[in-house]
């Protein structure tokens, strides 16, 4: 019963369409450019911002819809917002808004926002390690910190055989305690997420131990390696290159390995997203990997799910680029998207793998 609905639902979000067949107004509801996010205007479900590409995607959550649940206005506007992180023992979101120097929090229970950091050292990407701590990687400071439990911050790790880190970019912890996380130095190439600074490391992916050693992990074949998660096994580890930023002769893809001897081992394309690229990615408990898309034109801004074997399954379209994804909600089933100076929420019919 539960599953024929689930598949009547998934593929009622099918017959969306595409763009080039869909009637104007509902395109432009689709991609959200003309939406009114205040919720006074109904829109009949399911939720047209899906685009369902293959039937065995189950994600759609026929009965809900896409909110826009913060969208700071005047001189509380955001620039760049990324790194969202669910904390549910705070009932919060925290997430980056990076050139303006600090993160913010949402609080689920009244959808308050508030600066929950400033001087945040230009801190891009967050996640919790297993013990729940908050885990922030600093564009400007180059560096891996910890919140302690008492508020305090400890630094994990800010040079590798004595050389500065790049600008940690995003990280993912395994379940035997390490953190392993990019560093393809986007805050040391301008002052807007940094400062500038000469590179004195390769672009690599490193792990930090629970003993606090760090390591390399893997250095190439990502020109930029960037948003970072494992499949739900642990097995398989998912890296994202962002290398396209250089230019369009270098990829925009995920590339997806072995996780082999605390290293990531044999390399292989994942998924292809050009035009445009991907940043930060999740698993789900079902081995789907949501990716936020953007950068390549209106058609692109939103969220694209690909299966383990790494076939494209939906879009979700959104008005604007969306850089990082977390799934929250103390189902973790409420999909939290930072979405350039917006932030998106959306219940899915799927559970976030990690724990944020
Ligand atoms: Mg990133």
């Amino acid at each position: 019963m539960e599953t024929s609905r689930r598949n009547f639902l998934a593929a009622a979000a099918a017959t969306v369409g595409t763009a080039a067949t869909t009637p104007l107004a509902l395109a432009a509801d689709k991609f959200g450019r003309d939406r009114d996010w205040t919720g006074d205007t109904t829109v009949t479900y399911p939720e047209p911002a899906w685009e369902v590409r293959d039937k065995r995607f189950t994600g759609v959550q026929g009965n809900a819809t896409l909110q826009r649940i913060w969208h700071g206005m005047g001189n509380d506007r955001a620039l760049w917002c990324e790194g969202p992180v669910w904390m549910g023992d705070w009932g919060s979101l925290i997430w980056s808004d990076i050139p303006n120097h600090r993160t913010l929090r949402w609080i689920e229970d009244d959808g308050h926002v508030s600066v929950f950091q400033t001087d945040s050292g230009y801190s891009n990407g967050h996640t919790r390690d297993n013990q729940g701590r908050l885990i922030a990687l600093e564009h400007d400071t180059r560096r891996v910190r910890r919140r302690e439990y008492d508020g305090t911050w400890t630094v994990l790790v800010d040079n590798f055989e004595g050389k500065k880190l790049n600008a940690p970019n995003d990280a993912a912890v395994h379940s035997d305690g390490s953190i392993w996380f990019t560093d393809p130095g986007y805050g040391i190439l301008g002052p807007y997420e940094g400062h500038k600074a000469a590179f004195e490391l390769p672009t690599r992916v490193y792990r930090i131990d629970p003993s606090g050693k760090t390591t390399v992990a893997a250095e190439g074949p990502m020109r930029r390696p960037n948003g970072i998660c494992f499949s739900p096994d642990f097995k398989r580890c998912y890296v994202v290159d962002t290398g396209a930023t250089d230019g369009p002769q270098y990829p925009a893809n995920i590339i997806v390995f072995d996780v082999v001897n605390n290293a990531l081992r044999g390399g292989k394309v994942f998924a292809d997203f050009k035009p445009g690229f991907t940043d930060g990615i999740r698993c789900d408990t079902d081995g789907n990997v949501w990716c936020g898309w953007g950068w390549g034109g209106v058609d692109t801004n939103g969220v694209r799910v690909h299966a383990p074997s790494g076939d494209l399954l939906a879009f979700l379209h959104t008005p604007e680029v969306i850089a990082n994804l977390c799934f929250g909600g103390t189902k973790r089933n409420r999909l939290f998207m930072t979405g350039s100076t917006s932030i998106y929420a959306l219940y899915v019919n799927a559970v976030g793998a990690a724990l944020s």
